[in-house]
């Protein structure tokens, strides 16, 4: 019998721990262990916002979820891993002490590291979690006039959310007939072109923008603010009356010490989703380190890469999947405009890019599966 442990109940965790269940035998245990109990489908906090999504749509019980999956469901907070050990020590939590295991997937997200800008905390709004997408969302309805400014500060590497709630923020004005009160800015610590990864999408997206009187101020990095301005290293700075901006992004301080990451707290994987220089770990999601933004199907592809590869290696099989880093993105809430992008990411290939109501409604579908297949 092989224990193994799922960290980290996101996409990653949830889609290696439910591919783990579909292909071992059940005399191996499957523990998924995560800080609460609630999945949040993050594509869709945007709508929920801007009231188009309920609370019931976005989060559902992972512990219930796990149970119908035959996988053991730990609600705790993860401090340390000691892979010589092979246990994973528990803050607070259902369990205390040490978890052992066998064999580690390591999907704990990434940490927001809102530290590294000074006024952050009290001057930003921002929709990474249930509560600031709700406290953002009702800012947003109270905002009739001056200046609304949106961005990704250097290191957050998640460009659709701002593009959407941008976008949603427009079109709610336009709607209630204030449009014209209001002043719309997307800023960024880079470029349009790299941020989408693609020139072309960049150009479709622009025209959109312009469409809805959005701004767009390249190569502004903030990192710091006051109540009502956003500055940069350089002294530039951008008045506002109401600001959403994601933080600066870094890997899980749980692997933070174990000489495994990059520069930033990224866990190194080969291409079998396999912890460089670590027997029986995989990492999956968010935490790992690859080039450009990080997204949900990423983490759902690493998940499924790295337990067909665990799965075998239990066996005593070789590895039999790879993992391929491309990119699909959809834009939503621009309406007829909305954005569809896919690249891959390893090669020079151009994108392909589309647009229309489709993506819109191809994206909302895809928010409804996951709700169905894990409620
Ligand atoms: C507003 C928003 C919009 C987005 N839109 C898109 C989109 O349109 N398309 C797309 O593909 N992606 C999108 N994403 C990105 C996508 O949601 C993430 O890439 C994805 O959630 C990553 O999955 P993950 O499992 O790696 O990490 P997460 O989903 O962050 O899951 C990590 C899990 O680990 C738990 N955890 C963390 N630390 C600990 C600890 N110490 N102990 C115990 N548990 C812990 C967390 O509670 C969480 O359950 C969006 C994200 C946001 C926030």
């Amino acid at each position: 019998m092989a224990k193994v442990l799922v960290l980290g109940g996101g996409f990653g965790g949830v889609v290696a721990a439910e591919r783990l269940a579909e292909q071992l035998g059940d005399e191996h245990q499957i523990t998924l262990v995560s800080r609460s109990r609630q999945f949040v489908f993050y594509p869709a906090l945007v709508r929920l916002a801007f009231g188009k999504s309920a609370l019931a749509d976005v989060a559902f019980d992972l512990r219930r979820t796990m149970l119908d999956r035959k996988i053991n469901f730990i609600e705790a907070e993860v401090a340390r891993i000691d892979p010589a050990q092979k246990n994973v020590t528990i803050a607070h939590g259902e369990v205390q002490g040490k978890l052992s295991y066998d064999y580690l997937v390591f999907a704990l997200g990434r940490r927001l590291a809102t530290e590294r800008i000074n006024g952050f905390y009290e001057h930003a709004h921002h929709l990474l979690n249930v509560d600031k997408a709700i406290s953002f969302g009702k800012a947003a309805k109270e905002f009739h006039e001056g200046r609304a400014v949106f961005g990704q500060c250097s290191g957050a590497r998640l460009p659709v959310p701002v593009y959407e709630s941008a976008f949603a923020l427009a079109r709610m004005l336009e709607a209630n007939g204030e449009r014209d009160r209001a002043r719309i800015t997307i800023v960024s610590p880079t470029t349009l072109e790299s941020e989408l990864v693609d020139p072309r999408a960049a150009g479709v997206l622009k025209q959109a923008m312009d469409t809805h009187q959005i701004e767009f101020l390249p190569n502004f990095s903030i990192n710091s603010l006051t109540h009502n301005s956003a500055l940069t290293e350089s002294g530039d700075g951008i008045n506002f009356d109401l600001l959403m901006l994601l933080p600066p992004f870094r890997g899980s301080s749980a692997a933070s010490y174990l000489g495994i990451t990059n520069k930033d707290g990224y866990i190194n994987v080969d291409a079998n989703m396999r912890v460089a220089g670590r027997e029986g770990i995989y990492a999956v999601g968010d935490c790992t380190n690859f080039e450009g933004p990080k997204m949900g199907h990423m983490a759902v592809r690493q998940a499924e890469v790295a337990a067909t590869n665990l799965a075998a290696e239990i066996d005593g099989r070789a590895p039999v999947s790879h993992y391929q880093h491309e990119m699909t993105l959809v834009i939503d809430e621009i309406g007829p405009d909305s954005l569809y992008l896919h690249k891959d990411l390893s090669t020079d290939k151009p994108a392909t890019v589309r647009q229309g109501r489709f993506w819109s409604w191809a994206k909302r579908v895809n928010e409804r599966y996951w709700e169905v297949s894990h409620s």
